[in-house]
């Protein structure tokens, strides 16, 4: 899937649950792609597309571990979590994704029959973002704008109420 995508379905999720760890989200949610840059640009060999950076279990215990051992204000969790939608929504797609470090065999999810940058993948960014946006909406969760993250984080730790938060969370700045 393309970044814009795999940043709003993240976004989507990780922002009515916790606004503050969106940017971490995002960040592991396109992480599995830019992750083969940095190591192209960094040792200079060529990665394959698809290989050890999108593995599933590698994504789950960076998850694991930000729950069990050390989570920097959430953000190691919602890291591992971004990448981890990033593995479930590239096995939508037609080249499928590996589960791990022990099997190269591409794995597809509901047929993987999604073609990268086509009109259905759009559908599905547009679609969990809109069932997240209803969610917040019905649990009256609020935070859902990715946008206002520092806003809800402020609200997370008790330095403004509900009130001033709900006042100041359309601002841009
Ligand atoms: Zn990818």
């Amino acid at each position: 899937m393309k970044w814009i995508s795999h940043t709003a379905i993240a976004a989507a999720i990780c922002a009515p649950i916790n606004p503050a760890a969106v940017p971490a989200a995002c960040l592991g949610a396109t992480a599995p792609d830019w992750l083969e840059w940095v190591e192209r640009a960094a040792l200079g060999h060529h990665v394959k597309h698809r290989g050890h950076t999108h593995y599933l279990a590698v994504w789950l215990l960076v998850a694991a571990f930000g729950l069990f051992v050390w989570d920097f204000r959430g953000w190691i969790t919602w890291f591992g979590l971004g990448g981890s939608s990033h593995w479930l929504c590239d096995a939508l797609t037609i080249q499928g994704v590996p589960i791990g470090w022990w099997s190269d065999r591409r794995v597809h999810v509901f047929g993987g029959r999604i073609r990268t940058g086509g009109g259905a993948e759009f559908i599905i960014a547009a679609m969990v973002v809109g069932i997240a946006a209803v969610v917040t909406w019905q649990t009256g969760a609020g935070g859902f704008l990715p946008f206002f993250y520092h806003w809800g984080g402020l609200y997370d730790q008790g330095i403004i109420d509900g009130i001033e938060w709900r006042a100041h969370r359309f601002d841009f700045l």
